[in-house]
């Protein structure tokens, strides 16, 4: 059972998300990561194996901030708990970045298709085929790509996602 918290606002957004998954820590998990959209304009992500510790200590020797964001505590169901698959996770151009509670029942389906047209992925979990739908179907507005990718997942799950191209909104969906 991960946990999922988003901010959007004037604030700085890692205290909160961070403050916001502490709250969550005792649903369990083994890893932990979040991504904010830094001064820079870019997405950036921090992510760690382990305790929220290991988070906060990646976060002070490497530190980020920004007015809006998602974080994640991961409990992993495909792939190994480690830093590469911790949550959150992007597509290609890494212009979606989310995280995710569930499984994507058709992961292997969706992967094939996706690299059989030249998606390369970076990870062992079920959820990066999302992220590589989502941006996939991006054109314009985040929620219309999200809705679009969402048809095709099968599988009881919760999202929240956000945009470098598509700022200052979090989408969220749920299934089941
Ligand atoms: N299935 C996803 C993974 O293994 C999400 C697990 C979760 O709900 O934390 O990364």
């Amino acid at each position: 059972m991960c946990g999922i918290v988003g901010y959007v606002g004037n604030r700085k957004a890692v205290p909160i998300i961070l403050e916001g998954l502490k709250r969550l820590e005792y649903r369990g998990y083994d890893s932990a990561g979040l991504a904010v959209r830094g001064d820079n304009g870019e997405l950036e992500i921090r992510r760690a194996s382990g305790k929220l510790r290991n988070l906060e200590d990646v976060i002070r020797l490497n530190p980020v901030d920004g007015t809006f964001g998602i974080g994640h505590t991961r409990w992993a169901t495909h792939g190994r708990p480690t830093e590469e698959n911790a949550h959150p996770h992007t597509g290609p151009k890494r212009d979606v970045v989310l995280v995710h509670n569930g499984i994507v029942e058709n992961y292997l389906t969706l992967r094939h298709e996706l690299e059989s047209e030249g998606h390369k992925f970076r990870t062992e979990t079920d959820t990066e085929v999302i992220a590589h739908l989502v941006e996939k179907y991006l054109d314009g507005k985040l929620e219309d790509a999200v809705r679009k990718a969402v048809k095709r997942i099968s599988g009881v799950f919760a999202l929240a996602i956000i945009a470098k191209s598509d700022p200052g909104k979090i989408v969220a969906a749920r299934n089941g």
